[in-house]
This record gives structure tokens, sequence and C-alpha cells, in this order.
């Protein structure tokens, strides 16, 4: 089954009862027994139901996995993963990574005594020399945020697979439309879901895929044993979404591309960061493993004025300045003040993370209004 298909069928099967095309809402905590155990497959719906386990399917499928976990959000998935570790095993990670990400890291884990590293990945070879007897996990991310930078997933995967370390790859800008983690050698693919797999910014949840069974075994026990699961209302709007993930995608980009090549015209602007330009330091990585650029953008102006920033998010009429991302509607975000503010300055400068830093979640509207509104309130 081709990618296309796979978003609305991936495995999918009518309802068994009335052959409703969509899977009802189970909206249920438990289910009746005939005899203690002699129940239909679900007992309670912590452990299993039905509408997530339709959505849990879709993941699986539009991953090219076997096997999909759903969670309460984003976190909660990435939670999961670092409950498979021990104390004293360390884990190697992208360094700018999602600051909610670096705060379950450094915030709680680190209190359990699970060791992080963080470091710049554009190299893949450097990944190595942190490589220890106690390392168990390389973390990435790709395309970063907010820099857009590209971690070659095939070459983690080689370090990977050499150390005998798990490779999960944190896929929420890319999405499956784009780039198949799996398929390049990760052994687990993160979602928020919240973003552009439920595409349309009405509920916050998380997905893990992978294809080992051994270690969906062990995903799935920690999923029931902490809890941190979604209710089935939010599992059936993510496999709405996903049925549109295709051909919103297709559009994030086509208008990603138009609206990157408009601001980089721009003169008041200094810089755009999008993997789609061959300037980009990773543009071949880019177009090796992903299929199209995406539609997340940042760029700073000309002279780098914090206030100058904050005036052009504020004077944005379709862009609404908010967090999240991946939604049908254009959002803009300044870092500096928003997402990154906790960071110290010169620890985000960095980074790149700098006072004039704007991003664009680009949606899936006109593309000419877009421009006309980033052309007003650049004017
Ligand atoms: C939003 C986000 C998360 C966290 O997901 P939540 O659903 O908000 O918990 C993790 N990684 C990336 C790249 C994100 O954008």
């Amino acid at each position: 089954m081709k990618f296309n298909t796979k978003t609305i069928h991936g495995g999918q099967e009518h309802d068994k009862a009335y052959g409703a095309v969509m899977p009802p809402i189970y909206q249920t905590s438990t289910y009746a027994q005939s005899t203690p155990g002699g129940h239909k497959g679900y007992e309670y719906s912590r452990t299993h139901n039905p509408t997530r386990h339709a959505l849990e399917n879709a993941f699986a499928s539009i991953e090219n996995g076997k096997f999909g976990l759903a969670f309460g959000s984003g976190l909660a998935a990435i939670d999961a993963v670092i409950k498979l570790l021990k104390p004293g095993d360390e884990v190697i990670s992208t360094n700018d990574l999602y600051g909610g990400t670096y705060r379950l890291f450094t915030k709680v884990f680190e209190n359990f005594g699970v060791k992080f590293h963080f470091i710049g990945m554009q190299e893949a070879s450097k990944i190595e020399q942190y490589v220890n007897a106690n390392t168990k996990l390389i973390w990435v991310e790709t395309p970063t945020n907010p820099m857009m930078n590209i971690i070659d997933i095939k070459a983690c995967a080689a370090i990977a697979k050499k150390h005998h370390l798990l490779l999960a790859v944190d896929n929420t800008f890319a999405t499956p439309y784009l780039q198949q983690p799996l398929d390049l050698g990760a052994d687990i693919v993160m979602h928020s879901a919240t973003k552009y797999l439920g595409g349309h910014s009405d509920v916050v949840m998380g997905a893990l895929v992978v294809k080992d069974a051994a270690l969906a075994e062990k995903l799935y026990f920690i999923q029931n044993a902490s809890g941190a699961i979604c209710g089935p209302q939010d599992s059936f709007l993510v496999l709405r979404g996903i049925k549109t993930l295709h051909v919103r995608m297709q559009r994030h980009c086509e208008n990603g591309k138009k609206v990157a090549e408009y601001l980089s015209a721009h003169p008041k602007i200094e810089k755009v960061y999008w993997p789609g330009f061959e300037s980009h330091p990773n543009h071949e990585v880019a177009k090796s493993q992903m299929k199209d650029f995406g539609g997340m953008i940042s760029f700073v102006t000309k002279g780098n004025n914090f206030e100058e920033a904050i005036k052009i998010v504020e004077k944005l009429k379709l862009f609404t300045l908010a967090e999240s991302l991946g939604g049908v509607e254009s959002l803009a975000g300044h870092p500096a003040s928003m997402t990154h503010a906790s960071i110290p300055k010169d620890e985000r400068e960095k980074t790149g993370v700098v006072d004039s830093l704007i991003r664009l979640s680009v949606g899936i509207e006109d593309v000419e209004d877009l421009i006309a509104d980033l052309k007003q309130a650049l004017g």
C-alpha cells in the first residue's frame, strides 16, 4: 500500500458491530465479562481501548512500523522511552531540541540517575566520541527546532548498530509524509501528534512506533504501568487528522517554499532558515532523507532588534502569534520571548536563537494571503 492510501486505510478495519466506516468513539473505562477473564479482548481502557487501538494501528502503518502506541502528549511518549533505561545509563541527545524534551531529560530524569550528553549532530561522526559502556540510547530530533538543522538519520543508525544502542527519532516536524526514520534504521519513532498528525490544533497527544516485538512489549508494559494514555475522543480526532495528512503536507510544503523564497528576497531580512535552500548547510542530507522540505521556517531581521521582532509578530493578522505548530492555520512565534525565554541569552544565542529570530508554521491557507500578511507586518 502506498503512503497516500495508508493515511486513510492503513491498519483499519470496518467496525464489526454495525459496519461503521469510522471507528466509534468507545467512551468507556471498562468492558463486561461473561465469566472472570471472559472478555472480547478488552478489559480496562488504560490497557486497551478499541478507538485508541485503531489509532495505534494507523500510527504503525504510516511510519512503516509494526507496533504503534498512543500517549496523552508528546512528552508522555518521550517519558515512556526514557523509562526503558536504568540509573547509570547514558543518552546522547541532539543539543537544539524541543525545550520540553530538554526539561524532561534534565529536570526529571537526571534526578533518577540517567545521564544526558547534548551535542550538535550535524556531523554524525561526532556522536561516537560520547559512546561508552553505559550508553544506551541516541535521541535525534530532525529538523531541529527552531534552527531547522538536519541530522543524517542513516549515519546515526550506523553508529547505533555498531555500538548496540537504541536510536530514537522525534519525527514531529517532518512527519512520515516527508521522512520515515524506521526505514532509515531507527528503532523508535516518536511524535507530538498534537502537531501535524492531528493537524487541526484541537488535541494534545503523543505517539511511538517500533518494528521490534520485544521492544514493543517493553513499551506497552510502560504505557500500561505508568498510564499516560490518551482518551478515546482524542484518539478519534487524531485518526481523522491522519486521513488528510498527505494532502495537508503537500500544501504545507508548497506554501512553505513560496514563503521562504519571499522572505529571503525581502530587504529587511538577514537570513532565512529552511532546509529547501541549496545554501542550507545540510541541504544534501535533507534532500536524501526527506521527500520535500516542509512548512517550518525561521528567519532573522537585519540589525537583530528585539523590539522590532516583537512589533512584526504583533502586526501579523493571518499568522496567529501562538506556541505550537503543524495545524491548518499559520502560526508565528518569537522564540527569544516565548519558547526559549527561560534559556539565558548568551546560552540561547550559541545555537542561533537570537533576539530577532521569528519562527513560522506555514499553514494551508492561500499563499498569496499569507505573503500579503508578512508584507504588511514587515512593512
Ligand atoms: C511539541 C513538541 C513536543 C512535545 O509534544 P507535546 O504534545 O506538546 O507534549 C516534542 N517534540 C517536538 C519536536 C515538538 O514540537
